[in-house]
């Protein structure tokens, strides 16, 4: 059977993913004849209201986001387009709840704005936490009422969200998901797109540097190769030849001799970065090399091993391939 989706084009593969397993008793599936007992992960919320009474689940239910790999689309939709009862929708008692005579009530809804009620478990869920928190309380135990199951006993339903408000990785989320809706707003995205097309066209002129120093087989680093590029005047001490060549192509490239005498703290100069290129470099030279290797018809390999000054074990491989 082809999967449902919902508005955004989502694949609801979480609740509905055993649909060809075992679909009964659920409401908005048929009943299965030859199957009758529900599916474990859809049995957790139904063993206690008849929700044969749904003839289909309301689009965009929060209770289909459940313990799923979420997209981003699918993150924006909870965060803003989630299912929202009306104002008028009556709330049934459930199986549960019918000692006290309680049921789910609007103006919970309108005190806690992170709560969304599902119609096809009847509880609560918290959104952000749904999308944003994986682990939470003490030890990091893992979350449950709320966030990976509906809270639909309503017997101290304003302590529970009252509570469920002061944790802190509820807050957290809270935060995640104000800045998750700021970057998915038409602003955010063109600013950081601004700023990774600037940072990369600044960080293409340092490898280039790098790599100078590694074809030329020359150091990069000299006595003082720390701290922000001054472009006044010549260095009191011996700078290195990365830090040097830098300097001397950034007299050619405006934006880039603009970014190296910035305040900003991320420069990518650093030795630490240095050693990140050198070693990234060093991956993409050694998967050519295996590439040609795996290609040709013949190859044969030669080690040596030696000790370096700082007595640690050296092994250089050489390799042959012959392609015909
Ligand atoms: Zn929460």
């Amino acid at each position: 059977m082809a999967r449902q989706k919902n508005s955004a084009g989502r694949e609801d593969k979480c609740r509905r993913e055993d649909e060809g397993k075992n679909n009964s008793g659920n409401g908005w599936f048929p009943t299965d004849p030859n199957n009758p007992q529900p599916a474990p992960s859809q049995q957790k919320h139904t063993d206690t209201v008849n929700l044969t009474t749904f003839s289909l689940a309301r689009e965009n239910d929060i209770d289909l986001f459940v313990s799923c790999d979420l997209s981003d689309t699918d993150k924006n939709l909870i965060l803003t387009d989630v299912w929202v009862s009306s104002e008028t929708y009556i709330f049934p008692i459930i199986e549960k709840n019918k000692g006290w005579n309680l049921k789910f009530q609007h103006h919970w809804l309108k005190m806690f704005k992170w709560l969304a009620h599902s119609e096809i478990s009847q509880g609560g869920f918290c959104k952000v936490c749904l999308i944003f928190s994986r682990t939470g309380g003490f030890r990091c135990q893992k979350l449950y009422t709320l966030v990976i199951k509906p809270m639909d006993n309503f017997k101290k339903a304003l302590e529970t969200l009252n509570n469920h408000a002061k944790h802190q990785y509820h807050k957290l989320a809270l935060e995640k998901a104000d800045y998750f809706l700021n970057i998915a707003s038409s602003k955010e995205p063109e600013i950081i797109s601004k700023k990774v097309k600037e940072n990369r066209e600044n960080l293409i002129p340092i490898i280039d540097c790098i790599l100078v120093c590694g074809r030329q087989e020359i150091a990069l680093r000299g006595h003082r190769d720390f701290g922000a590029l001054s472009f006044d005047g010549e260095p009191e001490m011996n700078e290195g030849n990365f830090r040097v060549i830098l300097k001397y192509k950034a007299k050619e490239i405006e934006h880039l001799k603009n970014f190296l005498s910035s305040s900003y703290r991320s420069k990518y100069i650093s030795p630490t970065i240095q050693n990140e290129i050198i070693s990234s470099c060093g991956d993409i030279i050694l998967k050519k090399v295996v590439k040609e290797v795996n290609e040709s018809h013949y190859f044969s390999v030669l080690a040596d091993e030696t000790t370096d000054i700082s007595v640690v074990e050296k092994l250089t491989i050489c390799n042959n391939a012959i392609k015909r």
